[in-house]
């Protein structure tokens, strides 16, 4: 099914975050009578970064999901500047800004929020996609309270392993930082992580050296404050293992390993993933275009993305 969409009777509004060859700004689209998120990409910017392929399987990607737990994909449209995704807006902000605005996440919201993250990834990799950047700014709340991924720019469809780096420092598998090649078990190790700084608030190997925070990923050494819950520590040593032979989610038991832990024993899966649990918070929101729970950016410049002219890779598209 083409997902093809017109600019003609979008209406493009505020800012919701930046990434980096783009943003994602706040957009009503009238006919629909709908608020969504249009993710902005300048084509130049790109190519200048030889992220081309990147771009074609996150397009691929965001075209081959339906789950839930995952951004919606509307449509996709491009003029000779920029390329466009549409996506459902969820107005909820990020996981990243209510975790910094609250310190730290109760136990049993934790919970819910990494069984949510569990489903997500186990949906991905059933589609051989190894999502590679899993993070609390790629995570956004919906209105229900329910979690949604966002971001697939350095996923990738792979049979067995990849060898690209990318990634957000604090977040990097060990075998991603020695070139070992890496496939779906990165994304069990990122879980690890933000199991971890959902409780504690702040990730297990934060440094403001970035060296040093690859020191210590590699050194694999996690320090757990105290009151630390027995059963979350336990899931986290769990994932957080070097050895690839040892962490849950690559092993015999699979996702299995992971969803039969005491630490997940308080969740109904099969409740969590038809969204009959209600959620311990729910985001405040006045109106279906609210933008409240997202930061606030200075307007965009009002110079244009140079033309993309000579030889634009996405003409075709
Ligand atoms: P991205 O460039 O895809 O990483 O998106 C950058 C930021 O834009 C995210 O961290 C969110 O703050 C925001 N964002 C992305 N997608 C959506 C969406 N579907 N709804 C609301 N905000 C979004």
């Amino acid at each position: 099914m083409d997902k093809r969409i017109s600019l003609d009777g979008i209406e493009i509004l505020q800012t919701l975050g930046t990434g980096s060859y783009g943003r994602v700004r706040l957009a009503y689209m009238q006919a629909e009578k709908q608020f969504i998120a249009l993710k902005i990409i300048k084509k130049t910017e790109i190519i200048r970064h030889k992220q081309v392929d990147h771009i074609i399987s996150e397009l691929a990607i965001l075209r081959m999901i339906q789950h839930p737990f995952l951004v919606n994909f509307i449509g996709f449209t491009q003029d000779d500047r920029y390329l466009y995704f549409a996506l459902e807006y969820v107005p909820g902000g990020e996981l990243f800004t209510y975790l910094r605005n609250i310190g730290r996440i109760e136990n049993f919201q934790a919970q819910l929020y990494a069984a949510q993250i569990t489903l997500m990834i186990e949906y991905l990799h059933s589609l051989n996609v190894v999502y590679r950047d899993l993070k609390p700014e790629n995570l956004l709340i919906s209105g229900d309270g329910y979690l949604k991924l966002t971001d697939f720019g350095f996923s990738k469809v792979v049979e067995g392993r990849t060898y690209t780096l990318c990634g957000t420092p604090e977040y990097l598998a060990p075998e991603i930082l020695m070139n070992k090649g890496h496939g779906k078990p990165v994304d069990w190790w990122t879980l690890g992580i933000i199991i971890y700084e959902m409780l504690v608030g702040v990730d297990p190997f934060s440094d403001d050296d970035p060296i040093a925070v690859y020191q210590k990923i590699l050194k694999g050494k996690v320090k757990f404050p105290r009151g630390f819950d027995k059963a979350a520590k336990s899931l986290v040593k769990h994932l957080l293992v070097s050895d690839l032979t040892k962490r849950y989610g690559n092993m015999r038991g699979g996702i299995n390993d992971i969803k039969n832990h005491r630490w997940f024993s308080v969740i109904n899966w099969h409740r969590l993933s038809k969204r009959e649990i209600e959620m311990p918070y729910k985001p405040f929101i006045s109106s279906p275009g609210d933008t409240s729970n997202f930061s606030s950016y200075p307007d965009s410049s009002n110079m244009p993305s140079p033309v993309c002219s000579d030889d634009d890779p996405f003409i075709d598209w």
